[in-house]
């Protein structure tokens, strides 16, 4: 069994952008631990602008920016919901969950804790983020909002993630600043166990997407509690083909690993 780690730039990155992660991976700290293995692709991804995690999250509809982040690994879990001005949210959820007694803390909380654990004020907005909020408010003064608040255009994209396996250990990391557009204080797939994210000893997955779709599903814990009964690919294939808005999933397993979307989705796979 090779230590893999696999990682992907979100649910509706064009394929072409697997470049980007191909050169992560390759330039990556190869690391005896898998926790470390899934947090520092995802590190690297929220430093690069592009990606909708830590330095280009999405604004929310107010203009702030709020984003969620988790990690797993073996039956540990640590995430932060709505942290704000942070540079990394992957690290202060690897601190909620290996120096704090919780599992998840969110909103002024979450900013508070990763203060205490010596993390500096950090603006992760970006140009590109403005401009599309900026493009969304000149269509709600021409149109008005969306019936109910129900965003029926809701986009994902960008959100990153990774799955690793180390000596037959998993982990798995997430990082994202929501999909747009979204109130303040909206909370999607990404930070909830069982959702967004899960790792134990028969493998580790992450999801992306419409993040409220896929907590609906509880969509990575039911992919996690097939692993074993069927190939891999059959089980996320037939769960990720069943939504109609965007979904996408990377997973592995002691002999398997997968990446697939029902959208474009980049990604990058590495072993050694
Ligand atoms: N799942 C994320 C969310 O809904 C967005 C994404 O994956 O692009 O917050």
């Amino acid at each position: 069994m090779e230590n893999a780690v696999l990682i992907h730039g979100g649910a509706g990155t064009p394929s072409h952008m697997s470049s980007i992660l191909e050169d992560i991976l390759k330039n990556i700290k190869l690391e005896n631990n898998a926790l470390n293995m899934a947090i520092n692709p995802v590190i690297s991804m929220e430093d690069n602008p592009f990606f909708n995690a830590g330095t280009g999250s999405v604004p929310r509809m107010d203009g702030s920016i709020q984003m969620d982040a988790a990690v797993m690994s073996g039956k540990e879990f640590g995430s932060v919901i709505c942290i704000e001005n942070v540079k990394n949210p992957v690290l202060v959820a690897r601190d909620v969950m290996i120096r704090s007694p919780h599992i998840m803390l969110s909103g002024d909380g979450a900013t508070e804790f990763a203060r205490e654990m010596g993390y500096e004020y950090y603006n992760p907005e970006t140009e590109a983020g403005m401009e599309r909020l900026k493009k969304f408010r000149g269509e709600v003064a021409k149109n008005g909002l969306p019936d109910k608040f129900k965003f029926l255009e809701k986009k994902s994209g960008d959100t990153v993630g990774a799955v690793a396996r180390i000596d037959g250990n998993f982990a798995a990391a997430v990082s994202t600043g929501g999909s747009f557009p979204m109130l303040r204080g909206r909370v999607g797939d990404s930070p909830i166990i069982g959702a967004g994210i899960y790792a134990g000893e028969k493998g580790a997955v992450v999801a992306t997407g419409i993040g409220e779709e896929i907590a609906r599903n509880i969509l990575s814990y039911r992919i996690y509690s097939e692993i074993g009964k069927e190939r891999l690919e059959t089980i996320v294939k037939r769960e990720v083909d069943s939504f109609t808005v965007s979904c996408g999933i990377i997973a592995i397993t002691g002999d398997e690993y997968i990446s697939y979307s029902n959208t474009t989705m980049a990604y990058a796979y590495r072993e050694f």
